[in-house]
């Protein structure tokens, strides 16, 4: 049985994301950042990850974030509006680890990211999404580096943990929380989820609002 104030917590996260949330702009530089005025909640990942299927599942929303695993597509930080007054930003953050990625898009993503990561203080936590199929993976650890130097709280978040087995996911799960124990900035406790099952769905919705106190 869940505590009742985790029941009460999943069920004032459920209501706000099924609350208003908007496109509000894209950036692909830091000059076209949205005013700081609100905490804002990143999710970012490996091109194909899942990450789109995962926002739009989070929000209940079929089209909010597109499919970002083209190569050669522009670098963006992508911000929507969450909530009528405005609670918070969802900030989709740019696909990285495309095997065929020209350089100059890599050094793109770098300067983009770390000019984000280190000069944004309502950015509250980034949710970093590791394939459940693969664990964390050596073009992640870029970066979960980038986050842990710029003290940038962040969390992990399996996807796609419909696609393995019960005794793979707490396998891959075990795995990724010894690799992140020892890195200052991960919060210890990782999220499994399925934007196909719904499942870890109103649990994520629970952390992205905690994150924001
Ligand atoms: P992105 O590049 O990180 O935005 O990834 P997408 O959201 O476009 O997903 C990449 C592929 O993985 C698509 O074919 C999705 O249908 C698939 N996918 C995403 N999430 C899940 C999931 O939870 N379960 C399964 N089985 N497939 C998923």
């Amino acid at each position: 049985m869940k505590q009742p104030d985790q029941q009460d917590r999943i069920e004032t996260a459920r209501r706000i994301f099924a609350g208003p949330i908007a496109f509000l702009k894209s950036a692909p530089a830091l000059k076209f950042l949205p005013d700081a005025d609100v905490p804002e909640v990143a999710f970012a990942g490996r091109s194909n990850v899942g990450k789109s299927s995962l926002i739009n599942a989070l929000t209940g929303r079929n089209a909010l974030a597109r499919t970002s695993n083209t190569p050669g597509r522009t670098q963006e930080l992508n911000f929507f509006d969450v909530g009528t007054p405005l609670r918070f930003r969802l900030v989709d953050m740019p696909g990285y680890g495309y095997a065929k990625a020209p350089r100059d898009m890599l050094k793109q993503w770098r300067f983009l990211v770390n000019d984000y990561l280190r000069g944004r203080a309502v950015l509250k936590r980034v949710n970093v999404l590791i394939d459940s199929r693969h664990g964390i993976k050596e073009v992640d650890t870029g970066l979960l580096d980038m986050l842990d130097e710029s003290a940038v709280s962040y969390r992990i978040i399996l996807t796609k943990a419909d696609k393995v087995k019960a005794s793979e996911l707490a396998a891959v799960t075990a795995r990724t929380g010894e690799a992140i124990r020892k890195r200052p900035a991960a919060h210890p406790e990782i999220i499994a989820t399925s934007s196909e099952k719904g499942m870890g769905l109103p649990e994520l919705r629970a952390a992205v609002i905690d994150a924001l106190d």
